[in-house]
C-alpha cells in the first residue's frame, strides 16, 4: 500500500553555525496510523506524516536548492507531483523557495500571511483563521497564529505534537526564545509565545514534542511554559 504523508518543510531564517547533513533525519515519531517525518537538517527540515488517507502533504517547502524534501520522496516511491497541499508557516524565502518543485499542490496559510505570500508571487489557495482545524487521516492538523516574526506566522499542532516553525528557536540548554533576526515585529513574537503559552495551558493535551525549524527538537512543552 502506498504510504501517505503530511511531509511539513520547516525552513527558517536564521543562521546556524551547525554541520549538519542537508538529507538527515532531525526528528520521526510513529504512534498509531500517524507518521512524522522530519527530514533536512536545522536549516531545511521537512516532515512526513502517514496517516489511513491517500495524502501526501508538506509544511512549508524548504529552499529551491539541494531541496531534502525530494530525496525523501524518491527514498519513499513518490513523486513532486504527488504532493497534494502545503501548510506554510509564513511567507520567508527559505520556508517557501521549494514551492514551484511541487506543481500539484493547493496551499494553505493563514490569511493574514496572503499580501506577504502576494509579494512572493505566490497566491494562497485556502486562507485559514486562527485555530482551524484540519483532519488528516485520524490525525488533527490546528493553525495556531503566532505573529511577530511575520504578521502572518504560523505554528502548527498535530495531534501532540507542536511545531513551531519560526515562532520560536530552542537553545542548548532547553530554553526557547523569539527568532529576532528578520523578524517583522520581535516585541509581538514575544507576547504572541505568552500568548500561545497561556494557550496551550489551558487544553486538555499532553503534548509530545515541539519542533523548531532551526533547532533540534525538545520533548514535551515545558521550555514553553517556562517562557516568560
Ligand atoms: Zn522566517
Amino acid at each position: 500500500m502506498m504510504v501517505r504523508y503530511l511531509g511539513i518543510f520547516l525552513v527558517g531564517c536564521s543562521t546556524l553555525n551547525k554541520e549538519t547533513d542537508p538529507n538527515g533525519t532531525v526528528f520521526e515519531s510513529e504512534q498509531g496510523d500517524s507518521h512524522i517525518l522530519q527530514v533536512g537538517d536545522t536549516t531545511a527540515a521537512s516532515y512526513f506524516l502517514r496517516s489511513d488517507k491517500n495524502e501526501l502533504v508538506l509544511i512549508d517547502t524548504g529552499g529551491s536548492d539541494n531541496n531534502p524534501v525530494l530525496a525523501q520522496l524518491a527514498a519513499e516511491g513518490a513523486t513532486p507531483e504527488d504532493v497534494q497541499k502545503i501548510f506554510l508557516t509564513h511567507a520567508h524565502g527559505n520556508h517557501i523557495g521549494g514551492i514551484h518543485l511541487f506543481p500539484n499542490a493547493e496551499i494553505y496559510a493563514l490569511e493574514t500571511e496572503r499580501n506577504a505570500l502576494l509579494e512572493k508571487e505566490i497566491v494562497l489557495d485556502v486562507g485559514l483563521t486562527n485555530h482551524q482545524i484540519l483532519s488528516l487521516g485520524n490525525s488533527e492538523l490546528e493553525i495556531i497564529a503566532v505573529p511577530g516574526h511575520s504578521m502572518g506566522n504560523a505554528a502548527y499542532r498535530f495531534d501532540d505534537i507542536l511545531i513551531m516553525g519560526d515562532s520560536a528557536i530552542a537553545s542548548s540548554s532547553s530554553t526557547i526564545e523569539p527568532i529576532l533576526s528578520n523578524s517583522d515585529d520581535p516585541i509581538l513574537a514575544h507576547d504572541s509565545l505568552i500568548v500561545l503559552k497561556e494557550d496551550v495551558l489551558s487544553r486538555q493535551i499532553e503534548f509530545a514534542y515541539m519542533l523548531f525549524s532551526h533547532s533540534e527538537p525538545l520533548s514535551g512543552i515545558e521550555a514553553l511554559l517556562a517562557y516568560e
